[in-house]
């Protein structure tokens, strides 16, 4: 069973054909955990897995929308009451990319993606929940890995995937060596820019790996260009099976163990 362990079907990009976009899922039996980036996202992703046979959810606050919005606890607690369908919290995390606040130093976002990301972890800890996080450097800000693996050793934060990883060997063994998950996406499937995460796939062991497509973007190839859906998790799979030298079935199965035991699905 293939499953999409980071998808955004929540987003508008699919409001024309979010149905036949799910079906297309269930048709080809690929499971998806759509992932919220603010309170209404978070609120449809839930729906969508009320809804759908095969369909998950994870609620948060995306560190690039903390000033878009304020990340009221009650309100999320009260979305997870006793849904089942909630399987993590976020996504969540620092942004160092998207510093849109013209008028603030990065000291003072930074603070405030901090204090969101905190309270994210304590309704994960709360909740039993795994965390669903997203970690992106800036141009000179470097730290985001570093940053969050700092946060979940002080927190005692052990469950949960980093589901675009692009950093270092390093910062990838530290989120493992903290129990964390190493997620792949399709721009391993790249022609360019892609050396780096391509190497990482041939070293990280497939125990730790999960793969995601973080739809509607990042599209792998060959469909590069056009918008990203859960389905084409499949090529992620198959270049992932060939990096390392082994079957796609191997991919996909391994994929599933590991869901399964961070997700629970
Ligand atoms: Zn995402």
């Amino acid at each position: 069973m293939l499953i999409d362990a980071h998808a955004h079907l929540d987003f508008e990009a699919f409001d024309e054909d979010r149905e036949e976009v799910i079906k297309k899922c269930q048709d080809q039996q690929v499971k998806v955990i759509n992932v919220g980036s603010q309170l209404a996202t978070s609120k449809l992703a839930v729906s969508l897995a009320q809804k759908y046979e095969g369909l998950f959810a994870t609620i948060g606050l995306h560190p690039i929308h903390v000033y878009d919005e304020e990340f009221k606890v009650e309100d999320y607690q009260k979305i997870i009451g006793t849904n089942k369908n909630i399987v993590g919290i976020g996504e969540c995390g620092y942004d160092y990319f998207y510093l849109k606040e013209k008028d603030k130093s990065f000291i003072e976002i930074k603070a405030k993606q901090e204090e969101v990301f905190l309270k994210h972890i304590q309704l994960a800890k709360d909740n039993s929940l795994p965390l669903m996080l997203h970690g992106r450097n800036g141009e000179t800000q470097k730290t985001a890995n570093i940053d969050i693996i700092q946060a979940l050793v002080d927190n005692d934060c052990h469950q949960g995937l980093i589901h675009c990883f692009d950093g270092t060997k390093e910062e990838a063994d530290s989120y493992i060596q903290q129990g964390f998950y190493i997620g792949i996406t399709g721009i391993i499937t790249f022609t360019r820019k892609a050396e780096a995460l391509q190497e990482l796939v041939r070293q990280l062991p497939l125990d730790k790996m999960i793969i995601n497509t973080d739809s509607p973007y990042l599209t792998p190839e060959p469909h590069r260009g056009k918008r990203n859906e859960p389905v084409y998790v499949e090529f992620i799979a198959r270049q992932v099976a060939e990096l390392k030298g082994i079957s796609y079935d191997e991919v996909v199965k391994e994929n599933a163990i590991n869901c399964k035991k961070v997700f629970n699905i």
